[in-house]
């Protein structure tokens, strides 16, 4: 695999600082001062932490996304140093500086992926957590990639990159994406019919942000992590197997034609694949906590229950058909978890909205941005207006 030349104190851009992503990559920042330099910041809403973070590590940029929050007075804090970019384009600008070599997007929603193309064109090192860029734009983004260029966060497709280094991914038999199986696991359809935010936002292993943490507890997220897979490696999703792994130890396994296996394994800290997305090739030391498998009694696998976790079986069924019907999916299902969020549909119902508005689309190919734009803004309304008359 190539790598793109880095300096030897990495230039980083963090977009979507102040989520849950963004801020355990200002951790790894911190452990490794001496070879990564922060030096531009994006915040949507959380301004305050933004304008902290920018005064601690002395960064040169910040951005602000959301319209709302471009004036707020805290903004008058950062150093006179730092140049402030606001507005819906402001992550992009940031993605675009000269004086930037990595750039993380850790912006939650189909909303990073304009800021991930931006990188991809500027030529920079993507280190993308932002699965939804690539289960929206993966048609479009995949082909700009150079070789080396995007190394992924998502812990799964981290681990299957690395079970991938010095292989031939035309000789990967499948993979083997794992999956915790979610605070639920285990239950009926029936048995998810009642099941509150708060149930829903206590993860198992991770703690993560409101959507994603929903993402999990719908199985939704493995879907979108598996079309991210067939994107990133350029397999179809029948071979991108879901395997339940409780414990969340192995993070994914690569199956080659031989029939010999390559898991990765380690510890649930998201710090470790966001530091090797700016180490890579070299690893550096890190102080997540290291497993002692002498203590691990066992590791249990098993399939999941697509019949139950409904999302799981819409993703595939749009992972398969392709086009745009991902961009629908995601988008309705963002708008469903945003909704949920705030007691505006049930759990359940998330599945139930993302499958009336793919019912309601005809998949086209990806073409342009644009298109996917205005695909994403057609299933958002739709969404929207299934919510308000249903529940
Ligand atoms: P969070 O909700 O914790 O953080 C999201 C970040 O994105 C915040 O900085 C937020 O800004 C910013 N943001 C929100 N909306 C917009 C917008 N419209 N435009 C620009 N920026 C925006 O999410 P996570 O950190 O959990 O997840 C980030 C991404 O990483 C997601 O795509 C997720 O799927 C992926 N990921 C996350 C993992 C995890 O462990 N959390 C694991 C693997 C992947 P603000 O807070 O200022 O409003
Ligand atoms: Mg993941």
């Amino acid at each position: 695999m190539a790598v793109i030349d880095m300096p030897a104190r990495t230039r980083v851009a963090i977009l979507g600082c102040t989520g849950s992503i963004g801020t355990q990559a200002l951790d790894v920042c911190r452990q490794h001062a001496d070879r990564l330099e922060v030096v531009a910041l994006s915040a949507h809403s959380r301004t305050e932490d933004l304008v902290h973070f920018a005064r601690e590590y002395g960064a040169r940029h910040v951005a602000v996304t959301s319209e709302g929050h471009c004036g707020d007075a805290v903004l008058s804090e950062l150093p006179a140093t730092c140049s402030l970019h606001t507005g819906p384009r402001a992550a992009e600008e940031l993605a675009e500086l000269e004086d930037v070599d990595v750039v993380l997007v850790a912006i939650v929603g189909a909303a990073g992926l304009s800021a991930s193309h931006a990188v991809l064109k500027s030529g920079k090192r993507l280190a993308l957590a932002n699965k939804e860029s690539l289960v929206v734009g993966g048609d479009l983004l995949m082909p700009m990639v150079q070789p080396g260029q995007m190394l992924p966060v998502d812990s799964e497709h981290g681990a299957i990159f690395q079970c991938l280094l010095g292989e031939d991914a035309r000789e990967a038999h499948c993979i083997w994406l794992t999956c915790s199986g979610g605070p639920f696991y285990g239950r009926t359809l029936q048995e998810l019919a009642d099941v509150t935010r708060c149930d829903a936002l206590a993860h198992p292993t991770w703690n993560m942000g409101a959507k994603i943490t929903i993402d999990s507890a719908t199985l939704m997220n493995k879907g979108l992590e598996r079309i991210e897979a067939m994107h990133l490696i350029g397999m179809d999703i029948d071979r991108i197997n879901v395997l339940i792994q409780r414990e969340s130890k192995i993070h994914s396994m690569v199956e080659f034609e031989d029939g010999s296996v390559l898991a990765h394994l380690g510890a649930s800290d998201m710090r470790i694949p966001i530091q090797y997305a700016f180490s890579y090739p070299e690893r550096w030391s890190t102080p997540a906590p290291r497993v002692d498998f002498r203590q691990i009694a066992q590791l249990t696998f098993g399939a999941p229950d697509m019949e139950s976790f409904r999302c799981l079986k819409l993703a595939e069924i749009a992972g398969k058909q392709g086009g745009t019907l991902p961009c629908v999916l995601n988008a309705a299902n963002e708008v469903a978890v945003d909704a949920f969020l705030h007691d505006a549909c049930t759990f359940t119902g998330i599945a139930d909205v993302v499958e009336s508005c793919m019912d309601a689309h005809d998949s086209q190919s990806v073409e342009s941005f644009e298109q996917l734009a205005d695909v994403d803004t057609w299933a958002r309304e739709r969404a929207r207006g299934i919510i308000s008359s249903r529940f």
